[in-house]
């Protein structure tokens, strides 16, 4: 077992995501990227093929390469939805609204489209990345909202993964690593302090856990003070547990130990 400074258990582990990685964030995401620098922390970089309707990401001179660099250097993609946006038509009632508009500002583009539709973005979204040149193996709803039209698309394709907020989740047998995770609502101050809060919160009652995700999202880049609160988390992290990418939970399962696994 490996015992850290200060006799900190290492055998946790942390994930670094970085979320709607696409053309137009990318300067945002290379922002998020710089916190992990120091000590080249890999991240998953979760790819939106068409972020809000641009253009598709393939068609963009010079962003496959940046995305190649990315993982000659270590990191892995993952598929992010296809446009991000939640276009499936008004919600069904208060608590469809609560979920997919007040807790997600309409961004949950997977949470209520039927099989043929989901199936049709899915292809769509891997024919995307296939042309850049990347591997993928996973594929993580928007706004980690996966209805059960989308969740039947998914077992049709060859992916492996997939995530919710708190878990890391085979496709195929619907096995689950425990892994929660870390993020920042920017979208108003009241929300960003509220944030604060429920991390600081979660970072308690998950300090035990053997795995912690933090999910950075490019909005984060243009608010110093969440900048400045994952430069802390990070620079925790890095003291008290080993880095790994999200998808490698599953390989190394056996070693994924601490008191509140499950
Ligand atoms: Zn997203």
């Amino acid at each position: 077992m490996a015992h850290g400074v200060n006799g900190a258990s290492r055998e946790g582990a942390y994930a670094v995501s970085i979320h709607d990685v696409a053309p137009a964030t990318w300067e945002a995401c290379s922002r998020l990227l710089e916190l992990l620098a120091p000590g080249a922390v890999a991240a998953t970089l979760l790819v939106v093929p068409r972020y809000h309707g641009g253009p598709a990401a393939d068609e963009v001179p010079g962003f496959g390469a940046e995305l190649r660099a990315r993982v000659a250097a270590g990191d892995e993609i993952s598929l992010h939805g296809y446009l991000h946006r939640d276009d499936a038509g008004p919600p069904r009632g208060p608590l469809d609204w609560a979920r997919r508009r007040l807790y997600t500002a309409a961004e949950g583009e997977f949470a209520a489209l039927a099989e043929a539709e989901a199936a049709r973005r899915l292809a769509a979204g891997l024919r995307c990345l296939t042309a850049m040149g990347l591997a993928v193996r996973s594929f993580v709803a928007p706004a980690w909202l996966l209805g059960p039209g989308s969740r039947r698309a998914l077992a049709g394709t060859q992916l492996d993964y997939t995530a919710s907020r708190d878990a890391l989740i085979r496709i195929h047998d619907g096995s689950r690593v425990a892994a929660p995770s870390l993020v920042w609502s920017t979208r108003s101050a009241w929300r960003r302090r509220l944030s604060a809060q429920v991390n600081a919160r979660r970072l308690q009652q998950h300090g035990a856990s053997p795995l912690v995700r933090l999910a950075l999202h490019p909005a984060d880049a243009g608010h110093p003070e969440v900048l400045d609160a994952w430069r802390e988390i990070i620079g925790t992290f890095k003291r008290t547990r080993r880095p790994m990418l999200e998808f490698d939970a599953f390989a190394g399962r056996g070693r994924l130990r601490g008191s509140a696994a499950g």
